[in-house]
């Protein structure tokens, strides 16, 4: 059975006790999990399991793989803890949620452009759109709705649409509910102020960069 993902539970879990499920060489699986894996474009934690720094964590099908970084003494059946680096995840939750919701945004005002990547990192989000023309004009309306969203503090709620294929959703009402397996914030004003800048990354596509403000 693929781990339990606790990240999905309580996103703000920065430690938990785990068992180790199989151990093939530095390779490793836990029953259950606060370490979330890349994918739907959000990096991987950073962080240690038994102590152990994890190299990388990686999904396939349900089921997550932690490559330990170096020798370790891990066997199957060990009971032991996980812990993630929070200042990464929380910085990862932020800007998530902030290319969230300009996404929407950006859709909603401008009929649902094709988006052709989308990068969650530490230091800054991007999304990448087939785009004729300078994408920065818009950015006044964006920057404006995103504020007001923002600042309104709304809750977000995020759930399951899928229980055994483990497809989650995230919904804030009155604005949107949005298919998504990302870590998600419980409000819109944990975001804070976001700026948006704008590169072009070829013919006829653009790129909108967020990063928090101030950095
Ligand atoms: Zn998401």
């Amino acid at each position: 059975m693929a781990a339990e993902k606790l990240f999905w539970q309580d996103p703000y879990r920065t430690e938990s006790r785990a068992r180790v499920t199989s151990v093939n060489q530095e390779v490793i699986t836990l029953d259950r999990t606060i370490f979330y894996a890349s994918s739907g474009g959000q990096d991987s934690d950073c962080g240690t399991i038994g102590g152990y720094s994890v190299a990388s964590a990686k999904k396939e099908g349900l089921e997550i793989f932690y490559t330990i970084e170096g020798p370790h003494a891990l066997s199957q059946g060990d009971e032991t803890v996980v812990a993630i680096d929070w200042e990464r995840r929380y910085r990862l939750m932020r800007l998530h949620f902030a290319a969230e919701i300009v996404l929407e945004l950006v859709y909603r005002h401008f009929d649902h452009p094709l988006k052709i990547g989308a990068n969650i990192h530490q230091d800054k989000a991007r999304i990448d759109f087939a785009w004729d023309g300078n994408i920065s004009r818009i950015f006044p309306l964006i920057e404006q709705e995103a504020g007001r969203l923002i600042e309104a503090d709304l809750p977000i709620r995020s759930e399951f649409s899928h229980r055994e294929q483990e497809r989650r959703y995230w919904e804030i009402e009155g604005f949107a509910k949005v298919s998504c397996g990302g870590t998600h914030l419980r409000s819109t004003g944990e975001v804070g102020a976001i700026t948006l800048r704008r590169k072009n990354i070829g013919r006829d596509k653009e790129r909108i960069e967020i990063s928090l403000a101030g950095e």
